[in-house]
């Protein structure tokens, strides 16, 4: 595992390939008489993790990165895609098979308070994936969960006790036992410390550190602490929206961030000296809705490098930035269903639900110094708005101010060393690189 922030140039020594993910898919719902589409929780996501390993994998919440731990783990069915572990995709065990598989690979939960059930007895809760399996003797059980016990930090006498006369640090060690209980050679830690203090988190990662030599195991680190998952993971994975938007050594992701999203995501971690300057790239909006992902780039909604079309190049940076909020309006009223009286309305040429849009237009627009070429088909989708055709505005805009980042998926491509990938047009040779369209932003702003 890395030791941290102190040694940057520090390249992990891994073994080899333990799992190995492709095209992975998990999606929910859809398909039903009510339910048009299905959510795109994690969306053809590729990639590998090391025997011996720490990959992180941050993201902001809802991009799918708990759902991708529990996949891995099978307490999820994937939708489509493979994972190799040691060789054999884990997807299409059942029964005995899987029964079997799933000692090598368990989870440790973020909330110790809810995932131990408060009326067993620790020693019963750490003992309970060993009588499952049916596991050895009772004795030898009963020895293994001592043994569990000491390897955590905690006591022999903690046995007969119950989760509610322990700490939160004590339990996720109770949970971290349990865990480990039949003898995994990978675990997933879905948050494992962001329910803790920070004294006590402290502890837990050093465990986790302690543990992950002493019995050879592979970690999944889920986190959204970035500084915490600078310290432990030996390389990180970036996912928003369902995908994987780059991934690399930690300290290559950390000094040189190649996708818009990472850094940006970076840019908000608070750097330890106040006085010196750092640009804060805040994004706009909120993430769209998993259920509706925008077609091209996951990160085209919000992204402050994202490639224009050819005819708007010239257009000023807070004009473009507004045009790209009334886009989202517009979208966010296309997705609402209009009542059957607006419906009749309408028909009848006095639908009116929607005549706020000309303050939208004014707020965001009334200050700048907007060219033609895009008044004009900012009015035009306006009032097909406030004609209750919120869809028709929505595809107007989409004809007139759609570029790349807004038509196709990128690739994941290679960028710089150690099998840093990252997905995006931007690497590709007909467009600047994403670094002076950041800087120029950050530098702007
Ligand atoms: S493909 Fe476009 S929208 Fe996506 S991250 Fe790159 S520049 Fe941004």
């Amino acid at each position: 595992m890395n030791s941290g922030i102190e040694q940057p140039e520090q390249t992990a020594q891994l073994g080899e390939t333990l799992i190995e993910v492709e095209n992975l898919k998990k999606h929910y719902g859809g398909g039903g008489m009510f339910e048009s589409s299905s959510v795109k929780a994690v969306d053809g996501v590729s990639f590998s993790i090391q025997r011996g390993e720490t990959l992180g994998l941050v993201g902001e919440s809802g991009c799918g990165k708990s759902t991708l731990g529990r996949t891995l783990v099978r307490l999820e069915e994937a939708t489509e895609g493979t994972i190799s572990f040691d060789g054999t995709d884990i997807t299409t065990l059942s029964g005995d098979e899987l029964k079997t598989w799933r000692r090598n690979a368990q989870m440790v939960f973020q909330d110790p308070e809810s995932s131990l059930n408060d009326r067993m007895t620790v020693g019963e809760i750490i003992r309970e994936p060993l009588d499952a399996h049916d596991w050895k003797t009772k004795t030898e059980r009963q020895e293994r969960v001592l043994d569990l016990l000491t390897s955590v930090g905690l006591r022999e006498e903690h046995y007969y006790r119950y989760p509610h006369q322990f700490s939160g640090g004590q339990r996720q060690r109770v949970g971290i036992a349990r865990a480990l209980a039949l003898e995994p050679e990978f675990l997933v830690l879905d948050e494992p410390v962001s329910a803790l203090d920070v004294s006590v988190q402290a502890k837990i990662i050093t465990l986790l550190e302690d543990l992950q030599e002493e019995f050879d195991l592979t970690y999944l680190f889920i986190a959204h602490d970035l500084a915490v998952v600078r310290h432990i993971c030996d390389r990180v994975a970036v996912m928003y929206l369902g995908k994987m938007m780059e991934i690399s050594d930690t300290e290559a992701v950390y000094a040189d961030a190649h996708n818009p999203y990472t850094r940006s995501l970076l840019s908000a971690i608070p750097h330890p000296d106040p006085s010196t300057s750092s640009h804060r790239i805040t994004l706009p909006g909120t993430p769209p809705s998993p259920r509706d992902p925008p077609t091209g780039c996951q990160f085209s909604t919000r992204c402050p490098a994202k490639i224009r079309p050819e005819g708007y190049k010239h257009v000023d940076e807070a004009v473009w930035d507004a045009i790209e909020r009334f886009r989202e309006v517009v979208r966010e009223r296309s997705r609402m269903s209009l009542s059957t009286v607006d419906r009749l309305k309408r028909q009848l040429g006095s639908f009116s639900a929607y005549d706020d849009i000309d303050e939208t237009v004014t707020d965001l627009f009334g200050d700048l110094d907007v060219p033609t070429d895009v008044s004009e088909h900012i009015e035009t989708a306006a009032g097909l708005v406030k004609e209750g055709r919120p869809a028709d505005a929505r595809d107007h805009l989409n004809d007139t101010f759609n570029g790349a980042c807004d038509l196709k998926r990128p690739d994941f491509h290679p960028v710089g060393e150690h099998n840093h990938m990252s997905y995006c047009h931007r690497h590709e040779s007909d467009y600047e690189d994403v670094t002076p369209v950041i800087t120029r932003r950050t530098s702007d702003s």
